[in-house]
């Protein structure tokens, strides 16, 4: 009440009883403390409504790191707002912005390999995010039962709700049902805090390993899907990890097949003076949170990074999805019988050109053509490479409008299913022109 007491008694601002509400914090619960309504920034400083300078210790929350008023974020996000202020990057759409910033995430990242970007709004969604992708992962792999995380008491890892639940502090829980229950909370690695007497930086780092294990265990290392970790803890207090704790953990993860997700949202960028935390505390991460300074707070912007093995296994499933999704469409549209339908006419038609002195065979069933040319109608009598009648049909078709497949003298062709009669028509007419333009 004293701190309520001072600033009004100093400073009315006019927004008491205000209306907006915040995840966790005072406006979540009551309006009755005046906001310290902030109007500008500049450089290292911010402003309040009334002009008073702050040297803006925090950077925004943890996100502003090239300060108020870079005039190159500024005149960046002008031209794009002014380009193409929104599109998305969904199915095959996507932008060239986005495309090029997923580039230039991957090579940056260098602590693991790392081999697609997603992206996100905010570091909370980034992490709802990792759930959702080692989730499809295990489901993907056929171990629905893989599906738990590990997270460390004091962690923060967003306020929504997946990620208020990995976060491990009670104010983000209480009131709010959390966490979820495929979340399991481990030692928060804090030595000055929680060492045992005469335990060293490195006993400690064991002990806490040990205890990972054992949760493991208990729970079945079959039920665990990953474990996350800020590299320095962040909202919990600033605590960085002790000596050989992140080499111990890993392994005893590594043992369990079990994915490291690095919570890079406020370590990411160069803050620890290494690019990311995983750089400086070498950590082998199979999957990566990054935000806040991604866009050094100018724009809501997160991502998560995975690695090759990862997103390897979620393209196969996407890829069997899209499987399951053919062989639907074969059975309702009787895949067989259309192509028993049209492939008469498609081989009869080609047949035709037999005639040709410089074709040798004219071969297929079914929706697959072979042309192969030589002298003589004889097997035995190729022309010579150097002639490269093969190449040069090819490009004739090619001029003509049709795509074929040339392999030496051998010319093959494997049209869709879906080649209307009028198409097969077209087909044939083009194939023959481009015959007349060799022979
Ligand atoms: N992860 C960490 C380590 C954070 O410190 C934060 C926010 O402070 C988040 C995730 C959530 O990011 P955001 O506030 O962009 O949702």
């Amino acid at each position: 009440t004293s701190l309520k007491n001072d600033i009004s008694a100093t400073d009315v601002r006019g927004y008491k009883g205000h209306d907006m509400l915040a995840p966790f914090t005072a406006g979540w619960h009551t309006t009755d403390l005046e906001p310290l309504v902030i109007q500008k920034s500049e450089g290292s400083y911010v402003y309040d409504v009334n002009g008073k300078k702050y040297l803006d210790a925090l950077a925004g929350l943890w996100c502003t790191s090239l300060g108020g008023s870079e005039p190159r974020l500024v005149a960046a996000a002008t031209k794009q707002l002014n380009e193409l202020p929104f599109y998305h990057s969904f199915w095959n759409r996507s932008t060239k912005p986005s495309l090029d910033l997923a580039k230039e995430l991957l090579d940056l990242f260098t602590a693991n390999k790392m081999a697609k970007a997603f992206f996100t709004n905010s570091g909370s969604e980034a992490n709802d995010t990792q759930v959702k992708l080692v989730w499809y992962y295990n489901n993907a792999l056929g171990r629905p039962e893989k599906k738990k995380f590990i997270a460390r008491t004091k962690s923060y890892h967003g306020s929504t709700l997946i990620s208020a639940s990995l976060s491990g502090l009670p104010a983000l829980h209480q009131q709010f049902d959390l966490p979820a229950p495929f979340v399991l909370h481990t030692d928060c690695p804090h030595y000055w805090r929680f060492h045992q007497p005469g335990e060293t930086e490195e006993e400690f780092s064991t002990r806490l390993a040990n205890n990972l294990e054992n949760l493991i265990l208990k729970e079945g290392p079959e039920t665990i899907a990953a474990f996350i970790a800020e590299p320095v803890m962040g909202a919990g207090g600033v605590i960085p990890p002790p000596a050989t704790y992140f080499e111990k953990v890993q392994a005893v993860l590594k043992k369990y097949d079990i994915l490291v997700i690095a919570d890079e949202v406020i370590c990411g960028f160069g803050r620890l003076g290494t690019m990311f935390g995983c750089d400086k505390y070498n950590i082998k991460p199979d999957l990566v949170s990054v935000a806040k300074a991604l866009s050094s707070g100018y724009m809501p912007i997160g991502a998560v990074l995975v690695s090759p093995e990862v997103s390897d296994v979620i393209y196969s499933q996407s890829n069997k999805l899209v499987a399951l999704e053919t062989l639907k469409i074969y059975k309702e549209r009787n895949i067989v019988e259309q192509v028993n339908r049209i492939s008469p006419k498609f081989q009869e038609g080609l047949k035709v050109f037999s005639d040709s002195p410089i074709i040798g065979e004219i071969r297929g069933t079914g929706l697959l053509h072979g042309t192969e040319f030589t002298d003589n109608k004889s097997p035995n009598d190729p022309f010579p490479p150097e002639w490269g009648i093969g190449a040069y049909f090819g490009a004739q078709c090619e001029k003509h409008g049709v795509l074929v497949r040339v392999a030496g003298d051998n010319i093959m062709m494997s049209p869709p299913y879906i080649l209307s009669l009028e198409e097969i028509d077209e087909l044939i007419m083009k194939y023959g022109k481009a015959l007349k333009d060799t022979e």
